[in-house]
């Protein structure tokens, strides 16, 4: 498989507040991907999503440049 990059999620994802507690996440990788510690779980959840989302993004992105770099050859 291919490595992600995660920075820009980590950044995005430990920018969100919980409305409720005030705090920021925490992002954190793990050997399968990535984990999210957040106050409480309603915030989590939020959080899984909203990084799942843009783990997605990232790898649409990602093999669009692949592809172009290929047909560049
Ligand atoms: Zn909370």
């Amino acid at each position: 498989m291919f490595d992600l990059d995660y920075s820009l999620i980590k950044q995005e994802i430990e920018s969100e507040v919980c409305q409720e507690h005030g705090l920021h996440p925490e992002f954190v990788k793990t050997e399968e991907g990535f984990g999210i510690r957040a106050c409480c779980d309603p915030f989590r959840i939020e959080l899984v999503q909203k990084s799942e989302k843009m783990v997605e993004e990232e790898t649409t992105k990602m093999f669009e440049k692949i592809m172009k770099d290929l047909l560049k050859k």
